[in-house]
């Protein structure tokens, strides 16, 4: 092939160039990009690194952008973060916190995978770009085709939290709320896809756009000194980041970036919406699809499109995936904020949920090295715990009336201690 990469069919093989489609139209099975690695390995070498910002562009060669590519932002390139007192909180040692809910420039994971699908949408020649969504990818839709000067037009369902819409709105993005869950939007997503010359990142882009999730993988290795964890777990909506994340570890390891190792792949998701996780507890081969019903809707996606991918790795990796209840959710998140200061959406409450309970039962081992994604921004899902924190009466601004807001609030031995 003339480029490093194009499209081929999951299961029959068959390879298909580089143009906007996801499905195989001999077999029905979803395409992929497919790279040329001994192509790859000439190219691309970790010295060049260096010299590059720490962004998700820094990987360039190992993505599927049209010649000539400038990137047009800073996705990507977040912290990895030693989470100390939650790994002690929690009992074990070594654990890490990706933190993408600070991706910029939407505040979470989606912004890599919108990256890599608008500079497909550019290379396609669309001039109106969309999705469906669970809400953050509408974020990032918005953002990234303003700043890039694509029309765009997301469609959701209609009762996705108010701060996610406003999220969207202020790009100016045209939105369109579907009476639906999202697997309804998204079906009618493959039919605005067939009908109108419309990019849509996650249906006719969809192989350009989870590559995207790569540079999440690649830069966990790169921020654990080109060394793979021993575990990761990885909250599942459509369940195509837990997949790229283990190609992106893989490719290193082709191109020599790093030593092989086995690495157990855990899935998360939220019981009111988990069907790939019941079918890795159930042993199935395939899921069956669920209506959701979880406050953590950025995941609640029942009927996945990566869903028997993703339980087929968690299954060969030697991992597991398991899900929780809303209030174990609500309960994470704060457990997270208050041991790592971090604030992470409802789907980091399902991912660190869900890791205390894999450690618990003995699934993730005290002494290995497990790297816990957070994939998205607290302060677009205050509505799931705004019910924890009521506000306090407010006081004058007079000294006695703090101490007698003092006395009240913590008693008499904290306001003697003050003297
Ligand atoms: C979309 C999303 C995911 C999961 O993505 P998939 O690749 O569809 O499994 C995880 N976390 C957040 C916050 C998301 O928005
Ligand atoms: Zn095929």
């Amino acid at each position: 092939m003339s480029e490093t990469y194009q499209l081929r069919c999951r299961e029959c093989g068959k390879f298909w160039g580089n143009t906007p489609k996801s499905f195989c139209e001999e077999c029905f099975s979803p395409l992929e990009v497919a790279y040329d690695y001994d192509a790859l390995k000439k190219i691309a070498r970790k010295e060049n690194l260096a010299s590059r910002d720490f962004n998700m562009w820094r990987y360039s060669e190992l993505l599927p952008l049209p010649e000539g590519f400038v990137a047009p932002n800073s996705a990507g390139g977040t912290p990895l973060v030693a989470a100390r007192h939650l790994a002690k909180n929690l009992g074990v040692k070594n654990l890490y916190v990706k933190n993408d809910a600070v991706c910029f420039p939407s505040l979470s994971f989606k912004d890599r995978v919108v990256a890599t699908a608008l500079a497909a949408a550019r290379r396609f020649e669309f001039r109106t770009v969309g999705c469906s969504s669970t809400g953050n990818l509408a974020n990032a839709v918005a953002a990234q085709s303003a700043q890039q000067g694509f029309d765009a037009c997301v469609f959701i369902p209609a009762d996705l939290e108010p701060a996610k819409i406003l999220n969207t709105a202020v790009y100016g993005a045209r939105i369109v709320r579907i009476n639906g869950n999202y697997d309804h939007v998204n079906r009618l997503c493959a039919q605005i896809a067939d009908r109108f010359q419309w990019g849509l990142v996650n249906v006719n882009l969809r192989p350009y756009y989870a590559e995207g999730s790569k540079t999440h993988g690649y830069e966990i290795a790169e921020q654990l000194g080109w060394t793979l964890p021993d575990n990761v777990v990885v909250p599942m909506a459509g369940g195509s980041l837990i997949g790229k994340i283990a190609k992106a570890f893989r490719e290193l390891v082709l191109l020599g970036w790093v030593k092989e190792k086995p690495v157990k792949f855990f899935g998360a998701q939220a019981t009111g919406c988990s069907p790939i996780s019941s079918a890795v507890k159930n042993g199935l081969k395939r899921f069956d699809p669920q209506k959701p019903n979880t406050i953590a809707r950025s995941l609640a996606i029942g009927n996945p499109a990566d869903g028997n991918y993703a339980s087929e790795l968690i299954r060969t990796s030697g991992g597991w995936a398991d899900d929780v209840s809303d209030p174990e959710i609500v309960d994470a998140i704060q457990l997270l904020a208050e041991t790592e200061g971090i604030f992470g959406e409802t789907a980091a409450g399902v991912t660190v949920g869900v890791t205390k309970k894999l450690i618990h039962a003995g699934r993730i081992g005290a002494n290995e090295t497990t790297v816990v994604c957070v994939t998205g921004n607290g302060l677009k899902t205050t509505d799931a715990i705004v019910s924890e924190y009521p506000l306090t009466e407010a006081i004058a601004p007079r000294l006695d009336a703090f101490e007698a807001y003092l006395d009240a609030q913590i008693g008499a031995s904290a306001a003697a201690a003050k003297v």
